[in-house]
């Protein structure tokens, strides 16, 4: 999510990120922030300071009061050495100068995903012989590299993120497309066709199962009974 009351920030960060595979929600005041951060699993905020209220840091306070430990990235009109303080002292993780590159935000906010894994945060995400290496976007199937779209990267990324679990078609659609596409349940099957191709196609260990009635998984233990 990104939070930013300059609409035409917020819509080019927007697509930027769009572009590189993350289903963005833009909002642009601190109480649509606070709302819609409740009633979302963010992977990340992307949170400007000053905001219609409440201001951002106030905003980063309170998901933080709240137990929320999604990884928040301040961003900051002004880089005097007081804004950076009080933002990380509200419980950012980090912060950018206003105005950032496209690309600075993007290494940021990979190291600050990577970060908010938990453990070694291991960049190399594995099924039996698919692996998917994060940092530099590769995907290969034993040895062989596989090129995918930014929304089919991110589809199979959700599945590697969680091997053996089945995973519903909303459940998809909300990590990769934004809330619009959700009764088009459909989009997510195409998807999955294509990336089926991409995976299976030529492998006698087929990873990707559709669960019928409950949806899709990525597993090297074999389709469901
Ligand atoms: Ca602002």
């Amino acid at each position: 999510m990104i939070v930013e009351d300059e609409r035409r920030i917020a819509a080019y960060v927007k697509r930027g990120l769009e572009e590189h595979g993350y289903a963005v929600d833009a909002v642009h005041t601190g109480q649509d922030a606070l709302y819609w951060a409740r009633s979302t699993p963010y992977d990340l905020i992307l949170l400007d300071i000053l905001l219609p209220p409440p201001n951002g840091l106030v905003v980063c306070r309170q998901l933080r009061q709240q137990g929320s430990g999604v990884p928040i990235l301040m961003l900051t009109a002004r880089g005097t050495v007081d804004e950076r303080v009080s933002g990380l002292d509200a419980g950012a993780d980090d912060y950018l100068v206003k105005p950032f590159s496209l690309k600075e935000l993007l290494a940021r906010m990979r190291a600050l995903t990577r970060r908010s894994d938990g453990g070694d945060g291991l960049p190399v995400l594995r099924v039996a012989d698919l692996t998917m290496d994060t940092t530099s976007r590769r995907v290969g199937r034993a040895g062989q590299e596989i090129t995918l779209t930014a929304k089919e990267y991110a589809v199979l990324e959700c599945f590697l993120r969680e091997p053996d679990r089945v995973l519903t078609r909303e459940a998809i659609a909300e990590h990769v497309w934004n809330y619009d596409v959700h009764h088009e349940s459909n989009v997510v099957d195409v998807y999955i066709r294509n990336l089926r191709r991409k995976i299976d196609d030529g492998h006698d260990l087929k990873l990707l199962h559709t669960v019928r009635g409950a949806g899709y998984r990525l597993t090297a233990k074999g389709p469901p009974p």
